[in-house]
């Protein structure tokens, strides 16, 4: 049966967006020493915009976006998304239908548009067969902005450039202040590059980042983070952020992330207002010492 003070605690905490799927949370809540966030959608807004194209001498801008965004209309990543957006602003031509289509999670996308074989995506999954040094430095410039850059190839050779922003939340900054000031480590995990990591890190003021994160490899940190510190949770909003969440000793989800996060996770922010997690643990050292 369940104690009056835990009742009183959990109810207390719905009052406030708190959503806890049962006392034993609020217990582990207690404990946590490091929490781990995942960044785009969490700590940011999830909703990038195209800032920059640059595109290779030689080839037709409006030419080279249209590909891009027919390529990354088949993909559901919010960078795909903010491409296609862009480019159905910018130009009147319908989207092409490129064959071959195959979506990498944590890569990006490869698709053959008249024979020729384009990739869309990080570094790492274009060959950049010609080391471009011009490029290399623009890169730099752009990922110390704290924008994501997407290399566009079409066969070996590098096409363009497109930079994307994501803004970090509001409140990011006070909710990681408010938890540094608890005593609690935090730490971002980001398949970004690790300069757009630092950027947007030190935005959000966490005190460790930890970028090129696969999707596959978030539950392989969140391992070793309660190896390093007992009791660790885990915020995120995505698909790729659920085997974290379960891993974690509290899983906590924004309220508006995808039914499998908020499916998965002990914990949900009901209006995504990351300075909860605060106030939830506070909830949670009350009724512990009550109980
Ligand atoms: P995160 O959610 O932390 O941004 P992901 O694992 O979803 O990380 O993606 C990691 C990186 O892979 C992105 O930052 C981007 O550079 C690249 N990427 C993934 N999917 C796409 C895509 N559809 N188009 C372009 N780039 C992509
Ligand atoms: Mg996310």
């Amino acid at each position: 049966s369940i104690m009056p003070a835990t009742l009183s605690a959990i109810s207390n905490g719905a009052k406030h967006g708190i959503l806890f799927k049962g006392g034993v949370h609020l217990e582990n809540l207690n404990h946590i020493k490091a929490i781990a966030f995942d960044k785009t959608g969490t700590l940011t807004k999830g909703k990038p915009e195209v800032t920059n194209v640059i595109v290779n001498n030689g080839l037709d801008e409006n030419e080279v976006l249209l590909i891009a965004a027919s390529i990354e209309s088949h993909s559901n990543h919010p960078l795909a998304s903010a491409i296609v957006n862009y480019a159905k602003k910018k130009l009147s031509a319908r989207l092409i239908d490129p064959d071959g289509i195959e979506d990498v999670p944590g890569w990006g996308v490869k698709a053959v548009i008249n024979k020729e074989e384009w990739k869309i995506g990080k570094a790492g999954f274009v060959e950049q067969a010609e080391a471009d040094q011009i490029a290399d430095l623009t890169v730099n410039k752009l990922q110390a902005e704290g924008k994501t850059v997407v290399y566009v190839q079409k066969g070996n050779q590098l096409a363009a450039l497109i930079a994307l922003k994501d803004i970090v939340r509001e409140e990011t900054k006070k909710a990681i202040d408010q938890l540094k000031a608890q005593g609690i480590y935090t730490i971002m995990l980001t398949g970004d590059s690790s300069s757009t990591a630092q950027a947007i890190s030190s935005e959000c003021h966490v005190d460790e980042y930890i970028a090129e994160c696969l999707p596959e490899n978030k539950v392989e940190y969140v391992k070793k983070l309660k190896e390093k510190y007992g009791n660790v949770a885990m915020v995120g909003d995505g698909i790729n952020d659920a085997p974290a969440l379960a891993t974690a000793n509290v899983g906590i989800a924004m309220g508006g992330g995808t039914d499998v996060a908020l499916e998965t996770a002990d914990v949900v922010l009901m209006k995504n207002d990351l300075p909860r997690i605060s106030e939830a643990i506070r909830l949670s050292q009350r009724m512990n010492k009550i109980v």
